[in-house]
Parts: structure tokens; C-alpha cells; sequence
């Protein structure tokens, strides 16, 4: 299923698989002035494609290589003979097939392999030029795309909500930290984050030092915790009251452990 809204000319198309008329999970990509930012999961590939018909769609570029932001690459590259761009480390991995676990297969579908092209310094469309920030963190190879002059942020998947309980394995909280404060850096006053889970954030600025504070705080209290001898099942316990549901359904992927063990690494400022 597919939902759009309008935000400032830039089309958001929210996408999931649909499971007994509900949805299972959202992921959101952008539409403006042609370029597509990230192409959602394989399942809506078809109904991406469809409706992208007669949108002027000249390019489009994958924040990174999950597979809920490339599903649609290979549908809308055959249909409008489009390139789409990545950062250089991911594009080996979006033209190869993936391992997935079995809650991505039932959320998002396995992506069809396809070949894109590396992308680097900005991009740009007829009205708008987008820089390309590296910020891992979320996993390698992740990029958002600035537009200066409006305080556009496309931000992938590197800020999702304020106060995470869980994150992935392969998720560095403390690069995650690093690359939302390259982004306040490099963004001008106005800052607006459109992010993949859907939430268009209107004052960027706000959410992403907010974010940064707490997580910092958070990491002091977690380190402070580890020295007084507790063990990470017991921060678990007393700081996020247990392991969070989701590891249950995620064969442990999306984990409270993760977050605490990512949060003892991290090096405060
Ligand atoms: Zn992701």
C-alpha cells in the first residue's frame, strides 16, 4: 500500500506491505524535482512504479542499501530507464542478493539486484542542487542529501525517533551521534529533517540536539552503571525496565542489548 502527502512541492510516499488491509511496516521516500530520494521496500515496487507515471521522474538515489529503500529500484529503472545513484561501498552490495532474516522477509521482501552508480559531492535536478553527506551509523555507507538554500534534510534512516530503546547490530550509536552533528554543522538555520519512517520534522534543529543531548547523557549514565560493577543484563533491567518486544520478532536484531553495548562503546565528548 501507498500513501503520499505534499510537503513544500516535495511529494512523501509512505509504502508498506499490507497484511489483512493494514499496514506492516512504513517506509517513506521523496519525490522533488524529479530526483527520488530511496525507493522502498520490493513489495510496492509495482504500485511505486505506477504511480510515478507521468511525475517526471529523472533519477533517483538510495540513502543506503536496506532493503526497504531499494525494493523499487529495479522496477523503476526498467519502466522509465532511470539511473539511481549510491554511495561507492553500497553499490556492490545493492547488485547482489541480500541475507535476510525471516521479520525482513515478511516486512519488506527480498529487493531484486540491480546496478547503480556511485555518487559523491551533490547532485542536482532543473530548480535544486542536493549535497551528499556521508553519515554512518546506521550502517555503512549511508548518505543524506541537503538542500541549502531551502534547509532540507533527507535523512535516511540515520534519525528515526528521539529516545530509541533498540537498535541493529550493526548500528554504532556513537557514529550516529557524530553524523547528526555533522549534519547541524553543515545545514544553514533552517533545517528540516524528512525522515524514512515518515515523520517530516519541521524543526530539525531542535530534534537533532535534543537527540544528540540525550543519548549523550544516556551514554554517561550507562558507562557510570558499567564501572559500579553492573553487568549489562542488570543495565537492561534498570535503565529500559527489560529487553524491548521487538527482539522477540526480530530473531534479536532490534535490541535493547545492542543499544547498551553501542552505548558502553561510545566515547563522550
Ligand atoms: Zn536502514
Amino acid at each position: 500500500m501507498i500513501e503520499t502527502h505534499e510537503y513544500e512541492g516535495i511529494i512523501q510516499i509512505k509504502m508498506s506491505r499490507e497484511l489483512n488491509g493494514s499496514p506492516v511496516y512504513w517506509v517513506a521516500a521523496y519525490l522533488v524535482d524529479g530526483l527520488l530520494i530511496d525507493t522502498g521496500c520490493s513489495d510496492t515496487s509495482g504500485e511505486l512504479a505506477s504511480f510515478l507515471t507521468w511525475k517526471n521522474l529523472r533519477m533517483a538515489v538510495n540513502t543506503h542499501y536496506h532493503e526497504d529503500h531499494i525494493g523499487g529500484n529495479h522496477d523503476i529503472m526498467q519502466k522509465f530507464g532511470i539511473d539511481v545513484f549510491a554511495h561507492p561501498d553500497t553499490v556492490p552490495l545493492i547488485a547482489q542478493k541480500p541475507t535476510l532474516y525471516p521479520y525482513q522477509e515478511i516486512a519488506w521482501g527480498y529487493p531484486v539486484p540491480t546496478t547503480v552508480r556511485p555518487i559523491s559531492g551533490s547532485i542536482h535536478t532543473a530548480l535544486h542542487e542536493f549535497h551528499i553527506i556521508e553519515t554512518p551509523g546506521h550502517c555503512a555507507g549511508h548518505i543524506a542529501l541537503m538542500e541549502m538554500t531551502k534547509g532540507w534534510c533527507f535523512t535516511g534512516d540515520i534519525f528515526a525517533r528521539g529516545n530509541p530503546k533498540f537498535i541493529r547490530p550493526e548500528e554504532n550509536i556513537g557514529e550516529i551521534i557524530k553524523s547528526c552533528r555533522l549534519i547541524l554543522r553543515e545545514a544553514g538555520e533552517r533545517l528540516v529533517l524528512f525522515t524514512s519512517v515518515g515523520k517530516i520534522i519541521e524543526d530539525g534543529r531542535n530534534a537533532l540536539t535534543s537527540f544528540i543531548e540525550y543519548i549523550s547523557n544516556l551514554a554517561e549514565k550507562v558507562q557510570a552503571m558499567a564501572r559500579n560493577a553492573r553487568t549489562i543484563e542488570e543495565i537492561i533491567n534498570d535503565e529500559f525496565g527489560g529487553e524491548h518486544d521487538f527482539a522477540k520478532f526480530t530473531d534479536a536484531q532490534f535490541s535493547t542489548r545492542n543499544l547498551v553495548r553501542s552505548l558502553l562503546e561510545m566515547k563522550l565528548q
